[in-house]
């Protein structure tokens, strides 16, 4: 088992690698990134869709909170509307109008009757009262609990100094006053438990003449409980009056003001309260209270009415907050896309983990088939699957020339690689190729590879495929064969060579010939042999002999061209393949180097020798054997010798084929 090593402990542990093992990292990223991408859209359309559902929501909240708002309005119109009508009707009914024409005792207890039985009919009202003009009060019925009762003419009093009565004594006929919602003062006191309470107050005309006001005090806990009967939980009306200050809905503030006129909340919130009186309607955010307000008066034409803001507030939520299904939802829209991310970087770090494990092995693996390539002769270059070069061996750095560093990532065919003659290998022939695509390990016993300086090495090469499963690429191990090739060439020319005369021996000079003939259409040779050369040998002796041999050999190759070949095919007989001449041409050679050796002198032990040769030549025929070619020469020879010696003789049979074209 592999132990796993971070990556760093990795890179540390071996700072000589340069080249990174081709394991298909991408595919592990490309398939991470989409899966990111797909988890990615998810949520925003998880997203979207939440939130549209939430605006609608939304629309349907405010929708709701607008339709109870209007039925707040429509209650507190509707309510004091009777109470309006109920004072018209009293300021304006005959009855008070027969008793200012005619003032009794008759007349204003018709009157009290009229107001008594108004006030049994109207629990709310808790005061009905008929001013004179000069602000006393005429008929004063006040309730007590559920009684109502005519107050005495003697505890009738005065209440010209009122606000009300002030506001009412400035109306126009027909036109009626309400006073602001405040706490019923009795006698300089606020009264216990809080009475909140107004008053419609209407003027009594008789032609045009002011004649007093008819006043009703209206207990305003009705109004209050009737708005909230009309709300449903948790939504709760409020009501404020035009300075900011809490009537109803406040909590705690309710009424506030009538003891201490700074508050409200125009004092706590004013902000918020300059936004609210500078619109007509809204709806905001107060602590954890969404507010819906407008702003209202009582709406009867002829009405002076002071203005409220009236409203209604939802507890505990904020105006555009998410309710609780919402939340709800999200959380479970974030947590599922937090699930699969989590899965997803769980895969991601499995396979990461797997590839680093991969990659570990390879780096041990590369390290020990460094550490023995190092310790071998050969040359060894590892590729991957594309032939760049991942690592080579110093060996293989001190043949080619090249750092390690300079040739990583190279493509080895295209710098390495060549023929014989050092040209760019066709890769179908290149033995790399050829490994990495059958899989199978390759040898050739003659490849050529060249160096950085453009020098030319004979090597063998062996190619081993590594497995497709780890890597894939190749490993070529490649040994410099220049000394085997110069021994090679050295044996081969010995065997080839004579070794007195250093022409061709006769084996040799026979091969070439049959090659030529192979390959050549227009060829003769020649045939020499020294003339009594026996005789040489027995008079200065064997030595004196051979000397006499290298000599006159000489002259013959200094004559000759250097693709001419010369061979020794027997003791003093030599035959001469000439290439790319006519008969002529090839007569007048072999008469040159007759006439070269007849001019030759030669000095043995103090003894001048004068030795000649005998010449014999032939052309080829098209489709002759050797052996024949051969034979007519020696026939040549064989006439010169006979004829006189030191003379050339062409193959009859040639001469007139020459002369015949
Ligand atoms: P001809 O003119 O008819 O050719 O007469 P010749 O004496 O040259 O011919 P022959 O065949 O009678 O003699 C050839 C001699 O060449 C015999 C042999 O001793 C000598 N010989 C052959 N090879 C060598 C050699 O390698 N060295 C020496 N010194 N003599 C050799
Ligand atoms: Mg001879
Ligand atoms: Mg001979």
């Amino acid at each position: 088992m592999v132990p796993f090593l971070t990556r760093k402990e990795q890179l540390k542990g071996d700072t000589t690698l340069q080249s990174k093992p081709n394991i298909p990292h991408h595919r592990i990223v490309f398939f991470w990134l989409v899966g990111l991408l797909a988890l990615g859209l998810v949520l925003l359309l998880g997203a979207l869709s939440l939130y549209r559902d939430w605006q609608q929501e939304q629309q349907l909240q405010t929708q709701r909170r607008n339709f109870y708002q209007v039925q707040l309005k429509e209650v507190l119109e509707t309510t004091l509307r009777t109470v309006e009508l109920d004072t018209v009707r009293l300021a304006t009914s005959p009855l008070l109008q027969r008793h200012l024409l005619h003032p009794s005792t008759n007349t204003l207890e018709l009157l009290q009757e009229d107001y008594l039985s108004l006030a049994r009919l109207r629990p709310s009202y808790d005061q009905i009262r008929l001013l004179d003009v000069n602000g006393h009060e005429s008929v004063r019925i006040n309730r007590s609990g559920k009684d109502v009762y005519r107050v005495p003419a003697d505890a009738l009093q005065n209440k010209a100094q009122r606000y009300y009565t002030a506001e009412g004594m400035k109306l126009a006929p027909g036109y009626t006053y309400l006073s602001p919602l405040d706490l019923n003062i009795e006698q300089n006191e606020i009264e216990v438990p809080f009475k909140p309470m107004l008053r419609m107050v209407h003027p009594v005309y008789r032609h045009t003449q002011l004649n007093g006001l008819v006043v009703v005090n209206y207990r305003a806990e009705e109004l209050l409980q009737q708005l909230s009967n009309h709300l449903p939980a948790p939504l709760r009306p409020i009501l404020l009056n035009d300075k900011g200050q809490w009537l109803h809905g406040g909590d705690k503030q309710d009424w506030l003001f009538m003891f201490e006129p700074q508050s409200g909340l125009a004092v706590e919130e004013p902000s918020l309260w300059q936004q609210m009186a500078s619109q007509d309607f809204g709806q905001l955010t107060l602590g954890q209270d969404c507010l819906l307000y407008s702003w209202t008066a009582y709406g009867s034409q002829q009405a002076q009415s002071p203005r409220w803001l009236i409203g209604l507030r939802e507890s505990g939520k904020a105006c555009n907050a998410l309710t609780q299904q919402y939340q709800i939802h999200a959380a479970g829209l974030l947590g599922t896309t937090a699930l699969a991310g989590f899965l997803l970087l769980f895969g991601w770090h499995r396979l990461r983990l797997k590839h680093l494990q991969l990659y570990h092995r390879l780096l041990i693996n590369e390290q020990q088939l460094r550490l023995v390539t190092n310790e071998m002769g050969n040359g060894v270059i590892m590729i991957d699957t594309q032939g760049l070069t991942r690592w080579l061996n110093p060996e293989a750095e001190r043949l080619l020339g090249w750092q390690e560093k300079e040739i990583l990532g190279r493509c080895l065919h295209d710098i390495i690689h060549v023929t014989a003659e050092g040209e760019n290998l066709d890769r179908e022939e290149c033995l790399t190729t050829h490994a990495i695509r059958t899989g199978q390990r390759q040898h050739r016993e003659r490849d050529y590879i060249c160096t950085r300086e453009g020098i030319i090495i004979p090597v063998s090469m062996t190619v081993s495929p590594l497995p497709k499963s780890e890597s894939g690429g190749a490993v070529i191990t490649f040994s410099d064969d220049r000394e085997k090739v110069t021994a090679e060439k050295k044996l081969r020319r010995q065997a080839e060579t004579d070794e007195l005369t250093g022409y061709l021996n006769r084996r040799a000079i026979l091969q070439q010939l049959e090659q030529v003939i192979k390959t050549d259409t227009e060829f003769g040779i020649i045939m020499f042999d020294l003339d009594h050369f026996k005789s040489v040998n027995d008079t200065y002796g064997h030595a004196a002999g051979d000397q006499v041999l290298i000599e006159y050999t000489r002259l013959a190759r200094e004559l000759l061209r250097p693709h001419d070949c010369v061979g020794r095919i027997g003791g003093e007989e030599f035959l001469l393949v000439i290439k790319h001449l006519h008969l002529n041409d090839l007569y007048q050679l072999a008469e040159r180097v007759r006439e070269s050796m007849d001019h030759h002198r030669c000095i043995i032990t103090g003894h001048t020798l004068h030795v000649t040769a005998s010449f014999g030549l032939a052309m080829h025929q098209r489709g002759e054997p050797p052996s024949a070619l051969l034979a007519r020469t020696d026939k040549a020879l064989y006439q010169a010798k006979n004829t006189g010696r030191n003379q050339v003789i062409a193959d009859d049979s040639l001469k007139t084929a020459s002369v015949d074209t």
